[in-house]
């Protein structure tokens, strides 16, 4: 996974903005930020999305997560922050290497203001859920 540019970026092989490290985390700078401060928390093993990485390093990623997001809201004197993790090409990712944004907001900025919500016919929810609870069996 030498090509990955955030392996690349864990292994100090490529500069980023660091904001926390340990050993299995590493939280960065965006370089095409959305807001001022919005800043990446990976995994510094490669997994390519959420589901594939394992829950040690997930229960790692969260406790970052937590810090990160809480220290970049107060620095930024934001009013709240997104936490975006973009799983495939489908869902907009574009490095294949797990991550998660931290993006803060300001009341009013605009971001992000069209959520394409819709109501489930009669019996569909239901029907979706049943699907979900089969994968998560197998
Ligand atoms: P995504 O669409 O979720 O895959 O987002 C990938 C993000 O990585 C984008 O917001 C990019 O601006 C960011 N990015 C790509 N290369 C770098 C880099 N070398 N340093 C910091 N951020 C990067």
């Amino acid at each position: 996974m030498d090509e990955c540019v955030f392996c690349r970026i864990a292994a100090g092989k490529i500069p980023s903005a660091k904001i926390f490290e340990n050993e299995e985390v590493l939280a960065f700078l965006d370089i095409g930020p959305v807001s001022d401060g919005h800043t990446l928390v990976i995994p510094k093993r490669h997994y390519s999305r959420l589901d594939e990485c394992p829950a040690p390093t997930l229960s790692s990623l969260a406790a970052a997560l937590s810090c990160t997001a809480g220290a970049v809201q107060k620095a930024m004197k934001a009013d709240g922050y997104n936490v975006l993790c973009n799983n495939g090409r489908a869902a907009g990712q574009i490095v294949e290497h797990l991550h998660f944004h931290i993006i803060p907001r300001k009341t009013g900025d605009g971001l992000f203001r069209n959520w394409p919500s819709y109501s489930y016919p009669e019996g569909k929810a239901a029907q979706i859920a049943e699907q979900i609870r089969r994968m998560l069996e197998k």
